[in-house]
């Protein structure tokens, strides 16, 4: 793999995982990584880490596609 297929590589990997994305606090552990405070293990919706991934304008993808009349 040369330089310019690993640059590809990355900019595919930021158009569909990060670009547009944003962190909110879990909805299942509210935040906190675990389901409550006495060793419990960690949360599943979050793997532990408190934040969850969402995409805010997810419905606008396809709307760019026809407009050339
Ligand atoms: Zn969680």
């Amino acid at each position: 793999m040369d330089f310019k297929e690993r640059k590809e590589a990355r900019i595919e990997h930021y158009e569909k995982y990060v670009k547009g994305w944003k962190n909110r606090p879990c909805i299942a552990c509210n935040g906190s990584g675990y389901y409550d405070h006495n060793g419990s293990p960690r949360c599943g919706s979050c793997n532990g880490t408190g934040k969850e991934k969402y995409k805010p304008n997810a419905t606008e993808t396809t709307e760019k596609t026809s407009k050339t009349t």
